[in-house]
């Protein structure tokens, strides 16, 4: 499987100006090598230069002109050639098929905008300071150029790439992952409620709990945060230490209660998928739609006591951003393990009696308890809930069958 990152490079001015050159001599390399071949199909013979005899004469191009063409790597040369290639096979193709497709066209120096280099370390080298914090990719006639990598770069690095867009600069890369083994089938399926005072409940009658410690980080970064907020807006170097050290709080709790959370949904995805061949979830998109944005006056908990509606509030939200985090996880695990994922439509999943199907909100006296008022069937609310997006999930999958 091959994955592609890009990041954004922040070049120096000398080296902004030997990536130009780069974009600038590959394009006229190619347009030369366009000219050629048109030069060939016009001729009453009509011969066709392959990519070969084009890729061979490289060498001489080189040698005959080593201030320029002579500075770069034969190999991105190359791909620059192998891409006219494949636009002049996609030509013939169509003219084969019995298209009149137009010929390939000279690129302008401002429409030429990537380098590709075929191989890592052949002219090009990913992480050229790993020592260093700062990332770095080195380019023949260019230099170490530094890298905001935002993210990590998993698997072996296979191509490299420099992009132009506009004014600025991007590395792309593509990266072999290892593809895990598919697990083997179980024959279990199961439907999961998120929910609030469980993390999750599944239609087995089991519940995951929350984070450990997820409630107290949260609200220690929201007061750090608030803490935060009294300080004025300034420039970083006009800061002063309490300000400084404010900030430094929250950037910590923040890594801290984001690293507990990826922690925590990475154990309950992977417990799912170890055990379930088929897994429904209650789509959010839909289920947002119908919340409240916030807890209003009227509603009961805004009476209680010590700030409990607020505190439901901020429950909500932390449960909101741990839900998509766990999702993201969940599809992505299912996918590698060969499991099924889907999402449902969330409506009544609450208030459906499992056992006769009668519906109705009464049926959910408190938020724990269900208690049908037709069959008398009782069972925990969030289990019912997740028995009935199990079956809305196996509805669809047999609707829709891979
Ligand atoms: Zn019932």
């Amino acid at each position: 499987m091959i994955r592609a990152y890009k990041f954004l490079m922040r070049p120096t001015v000398g080296q902004q100006v030997a990536l130009g050159e780069i974009l600038r001599d590959h394009c006229s390399l190619y347009n030369g090598a366009l000219q050629e071949r048109r030069d060939a199909y016009r001729h009453p013979s009509k011969t066709s230069v392959k990519y070969g005899t084009q890729s061979a004469q490289v060498k001489d191009i080189r040698a005959f002109d080593p201030e320029r063409q002579g500075r770069w790597s034969f190999s991105s040369q190359q791909a620059t050639l192998r891409r006219l290639d494949k636009a002049m096979q996609a030509f013939f193709r169509r003219v084969k098929s019995g298209d009149t497709p137009g010929y390939p066209r000279f690129r302008g120096v401002n429409w030429f905008d990537t380098v590709e280099f075929p191989k890592d370390g052949d002219g090009c080298r990913w992480d050229s300071t790993p020592h260093d914090p700062v990332t770095r990719v080195r380019f023949q006639g260019v230099g170490h150029v530094k890298v905001n990598q935002h993210r990590a770069v998993t698997g072996k690095v296979k191509t490299v790439s420099v992009k132009r867009e506009g004014r600025r600069w991007f590395v792309v890369l593509t990266a072999e992952q290892d593809r895990p083994e598919p697990l083997p089938p179980t024959g279990s399926v199961v439907g999961i409620d998120l929910g609030i005072a469980s993390f999750l409940a599944d239609s087995h009658g089991g519940f995951v709990p929350n984070p450990r410690h997820g409630r107290t980080g949260a609200a220690k970064l929201e007061t750090a945060q608030r803490a935060l907020s009294r300080f004025p807006r300034v420039r970083r170097d006009k800061r002063t230490g309490n300000h400084r050290r404010a900030v430094e709080k929250v950037t910590k709790l923040h890594g801290r209660v984001r690293r507990q959370r990826l922690d925590h949904a990475h154990k309950t995805a992977l417990g799912l998928v170890r055990v379930h061949d088929f897994i429904a979830h209650e789509d959010l998109k839909i289920r947002n739609m119908g919340k409240a944005p916030a807890p209003k006056p009227d509603q009961a908990g805004a009476f209680l006591p010590n700030g409990a509606a607020a505190k439901a509030g901020l429950n909500r939200s932390i449960a909101d951003a741990g839900w998509g985090v766990f999702l993201t996880i969940l599809h992505a695990k299912a996918e590698s393990a060969g499991r099924e994922v889907i999402a449902v439509d969330p409506r009544n999943t609450s208030r459906e009696c499992p056992e006769c199907g009668h519906t109705a909100k009464e049926n959910r006296p408190t938020q724990e308890k269900f208690h049908c008022l037709a069959c008398g069937h009782t069972a925990h609310a969030d289990t019912v809930g997740a028995t009935n997006v199990l079956r809305a999930g196996l509805v669809r999958r047999d609707a829709n069958p891979a």
